[in-house]
């Protein structure tokens, strides 16, 4: 059994909410350890000008950006592992979360999940290659960058018709390329996106590859009726078919809707008490680094507000549970700092 101390609030994600979350429960005393999993920094690491980011008035690459986030939330004393959790157990206090390969968990008096969502890409070998140079999955973010140029959307969900409408706002002509000739859209969002001059449609054809070696110049299609292939020239490439919250490990543990995106019940808290999500693993609206970090806020805010109600309620957590002693396993009552 553990012989480790029990830690105020463990945080699992290295990305905008991870480290907001960190620099704001660290800021406050208390006892924060980031777990910040194989990809330190988050989504941001995968991309190159971020403009949209409050505080660059000059815009940053998305790795200078999260070096900042880290180095300011380790100012506080915030500590980071750069570890994945394996697993969690949520069923009693304090929490426990293995790190990959341990076989003692950490203790956790709070814990605010923080593990983001991936885009789903269609597996092509350019799309990797070429992701930040031309190939995006976030027209919001990216979209600016094609002022009058032409871009394809592949998708047939709101998502893709979002995606195209968004970008006729910046881009000379958006093509949605469809596989079949049926879409999942509502047809209110199909109706709009048919009803706009810059958006044409291909249907029943699928992406083979993403052309171009610096940046994207076109892509080959093929026609999964006939078979026939062709190119189409495209300066952008937007991925519209979904994302995926990673949330494999909390199945089970807190609730999610069925996306797999995890339910935040009362503020930022989850179905368990003390347990806490934020950002794009609890969103899958907005999914920007700003409204990341600040839903990173909340999350700690209502984590310490939360401790803080605890300490009036020691029963709560029974330490005795992973073999420790209720008094050195018992953290500290910490001052308010904010
Ligand atoms: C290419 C690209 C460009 C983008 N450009 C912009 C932009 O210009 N402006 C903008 O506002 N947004 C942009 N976004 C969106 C933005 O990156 C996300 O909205 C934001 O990163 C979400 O932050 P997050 O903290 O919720 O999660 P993420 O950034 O996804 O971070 C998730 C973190 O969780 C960690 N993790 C996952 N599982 C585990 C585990 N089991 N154990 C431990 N850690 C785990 C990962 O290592 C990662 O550190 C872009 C996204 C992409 C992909």
């Amino acid at each position: 059994m553990s012989d480790s101390k029990v830690r105020d609030v463990v945080i699992i994600g290295s990305g905008p909410a991870g480290y907001t979350a960190a620099l704001y429960a660290a800021r406050a005393n208390l006892d924060t350890v980031v777990y910040q999993g194989i990809e330190v920094g988050g989504q941001l690491m995968l991309t190159t000008e971020v403009e949209n980011y409050p505080g660059y008035p000059e815009g940053v690459t998305g790795p200078e950006m999260m070096e900042d986030f880290e180095k300011q939330a380790a100012r506080f004393g915030a500590e980071m592992r750069p570890d994945n959790i394996a697993r969690v157990d949520f069923s009693g206090r304090p929490f426990g979360l293995w790190p990959e390969g341990t076989e003692e968990p950490v203790l956790a008096r709070a814990v605010i999940i923080a593990t983001g969502a991936k885009a789903k890409w269609l597996g092509l070998p350019g799309e990797q290659r070429l992701m930040g140079r031309g190939v995006s999955s976030c027209a919001t973010c990216d979209g600016f960058f094609f002022r009058d140029k032409r871009v394809a959307v592949v998708g047939g969900g709101d998502t893709a018709m979002e995606e195209a409408l968004f970008l006729t706002n910046h881009a000379e002509k958006v093509t949605i390329i469809h596989r079949r000739d049926e879409f999942r859209a509502s047809k209110i969002m199909l109706e709009r996106a048919r009803r706009n001059e810059k958006i044409d449609f291909i249907v029943n054809t699928v992406v083979e590859d993403v052309l171009g070696e610096e940046k994207v110049e076109g892509l080959r299609l093929r026609n999964v009726r006939t078979g026939e292939e062709s190119e189409l020239a495209v300066d952008g490439f937007f991925v519209a078919i979904g994302h995926k919250p990673a949330t494999e490990i909390f199945q089970g543990q807190v609730e999610m809707d069925k996306g797999g995106y995890i339910l935040q019940k009362e503020h930022t808290m989850t179905s368990v008490p003390g347990v806490f999500a934020a950002g794009d693993v609890s969103d899958r609206r907005y999914r920007q680094a700003v409204t990341a970090a600040g839903d990173g806020c909340r999350a700690a805010i209502d984590a310490e507000r939360w401790l803080e109600e605890q300490g009036e309620a020691e029963d709560a957590e029974d330490p005795a549970r992973w073999g420790l002693d209720k008094e050195p396993g018992k953290a500290p009552a910490r001052p308010r700092s904010r």
